[in-house]
């Protein structure tokens, strides 16, 4: 099974036909800072059923498209970030065009499951040289990287 879609990882938008969902981990892990919002905590606006001000969310939240609605990793609605475990993200840092990475664990041990280390290992491949900063649960970080 191929788990990174390689020429869908700069591809802004939701991949066509693939949407959010019951899944909402993007409203707790990430930093909304219009919002106030610090990483890793519930934004006071998500509800059991999604944004409850969905049409006046804020524009960081509408351009906000993770790896797998981008349908650059995952084959299917397993890999969602919700059911595996893992948020994927990766951007261009507007400071520098640094291209960065990063895999979000989304609670204690998610991201040592076998499917979320095989996720892992796969997007850390497809990105090496660079490097995949792993946020774990518990806010530590480290970075992942194959040599090449
Ligand atoms: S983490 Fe991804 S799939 Fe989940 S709500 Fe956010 S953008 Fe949608
Ligand atoms: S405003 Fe809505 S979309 Fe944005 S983080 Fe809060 S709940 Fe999520």
């Amino acid at each position: 099974m191929t788990f990174v879609h390689e020429s869908r990882l700069r591809v802004p938008g939701a991949l066509e036909g693939r949407t959010c969902g019951e899944c909402a981990a993007c409203c707790t892990v990430m930093a909304i800072p219009v919002l106030a919002k610090p990483a890793r905590r519930a934004c006071d606006h998500v509800r059991r059923s999604g944004c409850g001000i969905y049409d006046e969310r804020p524009e960081p939240c509408r351009d906000f498209h993770c790896l797998w609605l981008r349908g650059a990793v995952g084959d299917g609605e397993e890999s969602r970030p919700d059911a595996l475990g893992v948020l994927f993200d990766q951007c261009a840092l507007r400071a520098t065009g640094e291209v960065v990475t990063v895999a979000c664990e989304l609670w204690a041990g998610a991201a040592a499951l076998p499917e979320a280390r095989r996720a892992i290992e796969a997007v850390v491949e497809a990105i090496a040289p660079r490097v995949l900063a792993l946020s774990r649960y518990d806010g530590s970080w480290s970075e992942l990287q194959i040599e090449r």
